[in-house]
């Protein structure tokens, strides 16, 4: 599988590691939401079709990146740096 990584190109996976799930939303912090904690911790979909993740370029630029692929065919259909879907989110943007 190749990522193309926005800084430094298109890259063999071997390059990146997975991070996770990019569709979760942590609590608050300060929550005593015992229910949300546990969700956010153990739950986990198996998502068929497209699927956002977020992957670290670490034998490159380091720099985390927010991944839509579809898990059935690994056809990557877009790949920003997290941080930029993070601002967007923020402002009221979709990534
Ligand atoms: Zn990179």
């Amino acid at each position: 599988m190749i990522i193309k990584c926005p800084y430094c190109g298109p890259r063999d996976v071997i390059e990146f590691i997975y991070q996770g799930d990019a569709t979760r939303t942590r609590p608050e912090p300060a929550s005593d939401d015992r229910a949300a904690w546990n969700a956010y911790v153990y739950d986990r979909t198996n998502p068929s079709g497209s699927h956002s993740e977020y992957w670290l370029h670490s034998g490159g630029c380091r720099q985390h990146l927010l991944v839509t692929r579809d898990v059935s065919t690994h056809a990557i259909s877009s790949v920003v740096f997290a941080r930029d879907a993070a601002v967007s989110a923020k402002s009221g943007e979709l990534a």
